[in-house]
């Protein structure tokens, strides 16, 4: 039986991956002792020995094993998934390499059987786990369950039946070269104008030296899909990318895209089933697809030839992997960039925390826009204290102030009307009462929320405040800055009652792009607003002092990201456009919006968040579980010099008895060393078996 090599083609050479030295002599080998093993079988000639990660172990057994490779079983190569006995019980394992001596002195097992002969996971792939491990203090069988998703025989069966009817490669390539030129020509070329560097960038992005790191702002007018398909025809025909999206409609939507302009790819998403999840591992696996596009889990797809990653939105939360060890889809597409040496471009609407850092640290270039008249690149944008709006009384629009209401009218007379309001049911924050600013705790910089209790404590560092003094104006009073109320919809269809009303997000579930028309109003909560074709006439943003209030570090950022969206689903200003936010207009996240194509906001941002210790300047993690077994990693931990370390707190979480909470943060800088003694300390509790499941999350979105 001969191995199947996994690209299409039948190549009956001994694996490449060899851990030590190549083929030895004959000579050489008749010297050596033949290496024990346990009994009962015959060992294969060559290369007797393999290493394999074996999945589902302990924390502290997450390394490699090795094992003797029986006659039987000679097909077996690296990247392959077999099956092995270890510690008593029969586990998956996925094979690393094979090669002529064992290192360990210990008579090798026999590996059980081999899975699959598919070559599911590349050398390459095994670095970009680990080192993915590493960085989030998680196992490597962890993230190769991540990467690998499990077998499902029936779509490996398929899959086998449909290379067989010799659908092959080459002709799928002849196909593509054909519709690279047709899509070509159906598609304008744009964006290389438009932001200077990503000629170049896309240029370098089909190998050679270097290997170009971005990002860039997308104007309100820009579609982030146009830049993808421009991105991806700038390929050549055998170049492999992935195109990532956080949201499902997203993905769906560039799906259509590149139907139109006949580029192949394959879906991957991690709402699949296993069926389907499997069935496009594998034909990324084969190259039958050289573009995967997905969500978040498509940012370990094995393509062929990867060239480019390109991150729609990098830091939208729905890009972190709710699987330990949690990593976040940006970061794995980074680390992917270094190891396969594959473009990497962060594509956003808003200037980003976690983008402009990196750029400011050299590691991406920031592809700047060439200049331009904003009335051609931007909608009209209007900022609208609620201090106005209280002043014009007591109106039949108690939501919204007549402005928004002439807004509203006069968009639906254009087309569509969007009115975007906050998610309900998050933590208010605490702020000042005199001068509003948010009140932050005085140990550890996290932000204050409104207290369950009738004390004030902090979430995370459980110091207790009896009285609070404002650090800007010395105010001793608090109030949660609250949520306004969630009439809007029925407010609108009384103001509005020719237009047809959509609402969209929260529990009436996501209205379809197609369904919107000219004349309707849309409702939508952050990430479920329907992207119309021809774009919105006018958007209103309310309750923007509720998004702002919010009881985290990042409340700022994430408001400012959430209505980029806003803006860029709306027409521009010199095609009638208008976007009016109502909220409070000094705030310096709103101005933000206005001063268009600058990075003064989140300079400001980074600028203060380094003072205050917090990320991205700052590495955080989080340790949760019960009480006690919080209490034992604390007194096991080493901590190094530079690291706080604040609890262990009890959380208030729903449907739980009693959690604790252990945060531990130093300065970027000294990252690696926090999470390796952090790893060190659950390492030991794995091997000690000691009771309580501890959950340790490296950036956990949500402390601060
Ligand atoms: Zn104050
Ligand atoms: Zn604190």
């Amino acid at each position: 039986m001969r191995p199947h090599w996994g690209d299409g083609t039948l190549t009956p050479e001994p694996p490449a991956l060899f851990e030590s030295a190549p083929r030895e002599s004959e000579a050489q080998r008749g010297e050596e002792k033949p290496f024990e093993t346990t009994s009962g079988f015959t060992l294969a000639a060559e290369y007797p020995v393999v290493s394999v990660h074996v999945l589902g172990t302990l924390a502290h057994l997450d390394r490699a094993f090795e094992y003797a490779v029986p006659e039987a079983l000679d097909a077996v190569g690296p990247g392959m998934r077999v099956r092995v006995r270890f510690s008593g019980r029969e586990h998956e394992a996925l094979v690393r390499a094979r090669y002529a001596r064992p290192k360990t002195t210990k008579p090798l097992a026999p590996l059980v059987k081999i899975v699959s002969e598919d070559l599911l996971i590349s050398e390459g792939m095994f670095r970009v786990c680990e080192d993915i491990a590493k960085r989030y203090a998680g196992s490597l069988s962890d993230v190769l369950r991540l990467a690998v998703p499990g077998r499902s025989a029936a779509a490996e069966k398929a899959h086998r039946a449909r290379v067989e009817r010799g659908q092959g490669v080459n002709a799928h390539a002849d196909e593509a070269a054909h519709t690279r030129d047709s899509g070509i020509a159906q598609a304008r070329l744009v964006y290389r104008e438009k932001f200077a560097g990503l000629g170049a960038f896309l240029q370098h992005s089909r190998g050679g030296d270097l290997t170009p790191r971005a990002a860039l702002v997308l104007d309100p007018v820009d579609s982030w899909i146009g830049l993808a398909i421009e991105s991806l025809l700038s390929l050549d025909d055998d170049d492999g990318a992935i195109i990532l999206a956080s949201d499902q409609r997203d993905v769906d939507r560039l799906a259509r895209a590149l139907s139109e302009h006949c580029i192949a790819h394959v879906q991957f998403g991690s709402a699949q089933g296993p069926h389907a999840r499997y069935t496009a591992f594998l034909s990324a696996l084969e190259g039958r697809a050289r573009v995967v596009i997905g969500t978040r889990s498509a940012v370990f797809a094995p393509v062929k030839n990867l060239r480019m990653i390109f991150v729609w939105d990098p830091d939208d939360d729905l890009y972190e992997e709710p699987r330990a060890p949690y990593p976040h889809a940006r970061t794995v597409a980074l680390t992917r960039s270094f190891h396969e040496r594959c473009s990497l471009l962060y594509v956003s609407r808003a200037p980003s925390d976690f983008v402009r850092y990196l750029t400011l640290a050299g590691t991406l270039a920031a592809l700047e826009p060439v200049p331009a008249p904003h009335a051609s690149t931007h909608p009209r944008i209007e900022l609208m204290d609620t201090y106005l709006r209280e002043r014009e009384g007591p109106s039949g629009f108690s939501r919204l102030p007549s402005h928004a209401h002439a807004v509203i009218r006069r968009g639906l007379a254009n087309g569509p009307v969007l009115v975007h309001v906050p998610r309900a049911g998050y933590a208010p924050a605490l702020a000042c009462c005199f001068c509003g600013t948010k009140a932050l705790c005085v140990a550890c910089h996290a932000t204050l929320a409104a207290p369950a209790r009738s004390e004030l404590i902090c979430s995370v560092c459980a110091r207790r405040y009896g009285h609070y003094r404002c650090r800007e104006c010395g105010g001793a009073d608090l109030r949660p800055i609250v949520l306004g109320q969630e009439r809007t919809a029925a407010d609108l269809q009384r103001s509005f009652p020719e237009a047809t009303l959509h609402v969209s997000g929260g529990a009436s579930g996501i209205v379809d792009d197609a369904d919107v028309h000219d004349g309707d109003l849309v409702i939508a909560t952050p990430g479920a607003e329907p992207q119309v074709e021809g774009k919105y006439a006018a958007s209103v943003i309310v309750d923007a002092a509720a998004s702002l209030g919010r009881a985290e570090y990042n409340a700022d950022t994430e408001t400012v990201r959430r209505y980029s969206h806003v803006l860029g689903a709306t027409r521009t200003f010199e095609n009638g456009g208008q976007v009016l936010v109502v909220g409070p207009d000094q705030h310096p996240a709103l101005r933000s919006l206005v001063l268009v194509r600058s990075n003064a906001f989140i300079d400001r941002v980074l600028g203060e968040r380094a003072e205050l210790g917090l990320p991205p300047s700052t590495k955080v993690i989080e340790i949760r579980g019960e009480r006690a077994a919080c209490s034992d990693f604390l007194e096991r931990f080493d901590a190094p010099k530079s690291a706080e370390v604040f609890g262990p707190t009890e959380v208030d979480a729903p449907g739980i008895d009693s959690e604790s909470r252990l945060v531990l943060r130093c300065p970027v800088a000294r990252a690696q060393d926090l999470i390796e003694a952090a790893r060190a300390t659950m390492l030991v509790r794995s091997a000690k078996k000691l009771p309580g499941t501890l959950r340790l999350q490296v950036d956990p979105p949500h402390v601060f």
